[in-house]
């Protein structure tokens, strides 16, 4: 592969590079994913808390419930990926 900093071909292993020291960030396919996957959780408990006042606004109970289950669920979901990763992490 090529260095994004001096274009010199260096090993793919390399974690710096050898002739100008430009740190080789691993972009892991699964870390690729997890973010990914909390971006979309993300998105999801934005959407069910734009749904909040939608429902309210509607008095409509069924939206209100999806809406607050989806929040909840996602929040779970989302500390449960931060604790996965604190654990690698340490
Ligand atoms: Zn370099």
């Amino acid at each position: 592969m090529k260095c994004p900093e001096c274009s010199k071909q260096i090993s793919d292993k390399a974690e710096v590079c050898p002739s100008c020291g430009y740190p080789i960030k691993k972009q892991t396919p699964e870390g690729k994913f997890q973010k990914w996957r909390e971006k979309r959780l993300k998105y999801l408990v934005i959407l069910c808390l734009a749904c909040l006042p939608v429902g309210i606004a509607l008095k409509e109970p069924v939206v209100l419930i999806l809406a607050s289950i989806g929040v909840v669920a996602g929040c779970i979901k989302l500390s449960s990926i931060k604790t996965k990763r604190m654990n690698r992490n340490s």
